[in-house]
């Protein structure tokens, strides 16, 4: 079965907002074994928006669009759809209680121009929108379906998984399954972890290898097409085996496990407490960790010790290491990583320090050096690194180093 998602808005060739409706879609049709292979973006006008459709209805056998089911007079999917099959819009008086309902529960008032979202093609298949107020509809057509979702992705989401993805299923039956998994990896470049799982990327076949490089993590994907799940899981389960053979200290979670919810889940296991001291990372770290809900079984506090000042006063670094060495360096990191492991009281400590540039950088201590350090009753890990790039690309570097240097000093402990 050929797909084709067509995104409508004008936002989205302006640049305005980024599509992520399209990618959430693409990524469910392809588990489903579907073969989602166009994908289109229009603005909300009627002559470009009526040739998309039909150039989409020639060639694909689904065709999902989201985007342009509201209420104000941009919103025109239904009806550049509804001329293009020959179908009048009715009014759906089920849509129009379903509105007047929403609109009551919200305390809002409902103007005459909500009633379009009501406005049906004929003979369309209706589907309640339980995120807001914009019926979903399927038009089935001959040999082709047409489907339109509202655009806010909340809503299109909710209601591709509670009642599209039903309707596909009974519709159009098992495509065959298509499952991916990410082996998410941190601490080697791509092309050092292409070289060392080379023979596997030459030989794929089922499953398929895929290395994708995002913000210091590389990611290794394996896509299998099976008959059920279970086969495309067995599949995927073998390859793995073999590949964690080679990588297996860089890989440090699977799909969507952020390092941040690794160290959190390694550390609540393990019950230990964590406390951080940072410097060039302004807090960076401590924010991430803090994404995790449930952090506060773990994390402590930390101290922005950005002035030599705090990092004296507050942490505890002696003024003669910074005399001696400087704020950024290994000696220093040390002391911010065991300072605040005792002033917080923690079982583990971290410092960072280090120079995000532009300014600041010398000839001994350039641009992008930074120091990781990780104190704890294993003793000190104490990491010189140096980075490239932006600014801010160097903090965001140096934050996710940290974190992985904690998830690499915790599986020292049992
Ligand atoms: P509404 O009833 O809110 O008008 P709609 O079905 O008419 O919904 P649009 O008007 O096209 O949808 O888009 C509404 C909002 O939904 C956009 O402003 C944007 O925030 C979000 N949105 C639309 N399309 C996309 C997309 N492809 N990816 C991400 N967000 C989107
Ligand atoms: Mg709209």
């Amino acid at each position: 079965m050929i797909v084709e998602i067509v995104s409508t808005g004008t936002e989205l060739l302006l640049g305005q907002i980024v599509n992520t409706n399209a990618p959430y879609l693409a990524r469910k049709l392809n588990e489903l074994g579907f073969d989602a292979v166009y994908q289109t973006t229009v603005g909300d006008n009627r002559r470009r928006m009526a040739s998309v459709f039909s150039i989409a209805l020639e060639r694909a056998d689904i065709v999902i669009t989201s985007g342009g089911l509201g209420p104000t007079q941009g919103d025109i999917t239904k009806e550049v759809s509804a001329e293009l099959l020959g179908r009048d819009l009715q009014l759906h008086e089920p849509s129009v209680e379903h509105i007047q309902a929403f609109f009551k529960r919200r305390h809002l008032t409902m103007t005459n121009n909500n009633l379009r979202q009501a406005m049906m093609p004929t003979g369309a298949i209706v589907v309640t929108n339980h995120r807001g107020t914009a019926p979903g509809v399927i038009i089935e057509h001959g040999e082709k379906t047409i489907i339109h979702l509202p655009g806010p992705p909340a809503e299109l989401e909710h209601m591709f998984e509670n009642s599209i993805l039903p309707y596909l299923t009974n519709r159009f039956g098992g495509q065959g399954v298509i499952i991916s998994k990410v082996l998410r990896t941190f601490g080697i470049g791509e092309s050092i972890l292409e070289e060392r799982i080379r023979q596997f990327i030459l030989a794929q076949k089922n499953p398929t290898i895929a290395l994708l490089a995002r913000s210091g993590e590389i990611h290794v994907r394996l896509t299998a097409k099976a008959d059920s799940e279970d086969a495309a899981r067995a599949l995927i389960a073998e390859l793995e085996a073999s590949l964690r053979e080679h990588i297996e200290e860089y890989v440090f979670g699977m799909d969507e496990q952020s390092l941040e919810q690794v160290v959190g889940e390694e550390l609540r296991r393990r019950e230990l407490t964590v406390a951080l001291a940072e410097s060039c990372t302004g807090g960076g770290a401590t924010a991430k960790l803090t994404d995790v809900p449930g952090s506060s079984a773990y994390l402590i506090g930390s101290i922005v010790c950005y002035d030599n000042r705090i990092k004296t006063e507050l942490v505890g670094v002696a003024p003669e290491t910074l005399q001696k060495h400087g704020a950024v360096s290994q000696e220093t990191a040390t002391e911010m990583a065991q300072g605040i492991r005792g002033r917080f009281a923690a079982d583990i400590g971290i410092g960072i320090t280090g120079i995000a540039g532009p300014d600041g950088g010398s000839d001994e201590k350039p641009v992008g050096l930074v120091y990781l350090a990780v104190a704890g009753q294993q003793g000190i890990i104490v990491e010189e690194e140096h980075f490239s790039g932006q600014r801010s690309a160097i903090k965001t570097r140096a934050v996710n180093s940290a974190l992985d240097l904690l998830r690499r000093y915790l599986q020292k402990i049992k």
